[in-house]
């Protein structure tokens, strides 16, 4: 299929069958999904209809039981294992819900730790720590244990931490699910900065309608099939 250069992944065919109890469940059937690069695109619909299932098969953290996925100039659903896990620390940075950050460890640390799966020399880990940590607005926090901060300034570090490898991708998971209504905004402010400012791409899925709307564009999952809710600019 041809596709415009704008594209940056692509999804065609993804099936996915879950099985509970011995009985099958198929979440996708047959779902096909473009994301552009650059956008910010807003995944909505029921609890339960395979929203975390296709970020998670976007990200490699999953694959489909039928179907293709491309990211780039890669099909991620040709590689193998362990080509896949290189690749999801090179390209993907992932936000979820809970933030999910290590408890122990400081603000910085967390940022850094993606980079200990890259070459980067330990000053430079540091210097992109820093820079992602100053982009989320929380250098003079980065000594910071988690417990420290309040759960918007979590979710930022976790940001953070997602960009810190500038990756190819930042997929995110309800990311503002947990945050009150300040702390959702300063979060969604900066994912639409990173998207308008930084040029990232972004998939996001989420129940907050606030959210929706600084998305450049939202699709509503119905039954295993996405549908278009009409375009938007973030500017
Ligand atoms: P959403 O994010 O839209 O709430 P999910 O993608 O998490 O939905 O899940 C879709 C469906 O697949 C749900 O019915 C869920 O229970 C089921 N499911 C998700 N992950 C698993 C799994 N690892 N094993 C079995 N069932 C799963
Ligand atoms: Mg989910």
């Amino acid at each position: 299929m041809a596709t415009g250069p704008e594209t940056l992944a692509r999804m065609r065919g993804i099936t996915k069958v879950y099985s509970r109890g011995g009985q099958d469940v198929r979440v996708l059937d047959g779902l096909d999904l473009d994301v552009g690069s650059g956008e910010l695109l807003a995944l909505m619909g029921p609890s339960g209809s395979g929203k975390s299932t296709i970020l998670n098969l976007l990200g490699g953290l999953d694959r489909p039981d039928a179907g293709t996925i491309e990211v780039g100039d890669t099909e991620i659903t040709r590689l193998s294992s362990d080509e896949l896990a290189g690749w999801r620390a090179r390209h993907v940075g992932f936000v979820f819900q809970a933030f999910n950050l290590i408890p122990v460890l400081t603000a910085l640390e967390n940022v850094e730790l993606p980079l200990l799966l890259t070459p980067l020399g330990k000053k430079q880990r540091r210097e992109h720590a820093e820079y992602a940590l100053e982009l989320v607005g929380l250098k003079d926090r980065m000594d910071h244990r988690p417990k420290q901060l309040s759960g918007g300034q979590e979710q930022r570090v976790a940001i953070a931490r997602a960009i810190a490898t500038d990756p190819t991708m930042v997929l995110a998971d309800e990311p503002t699910g947990d945050l009150d209504r300040a702390s959702a905004d300063a979060v969604l402010d900066i994912l639409s900065r990173l998207v308008a400012e930084h040029g990232k791409t972004i998939a996001m899925v989420t129940h907050d309608p606030a959210a929706a709307r600084r998305a450049t564009r939202t699709l509503h999952l119905e039954k295993g099939v996405l549908v278009e809710q009409g375009t938007t600019s973030h500017a």
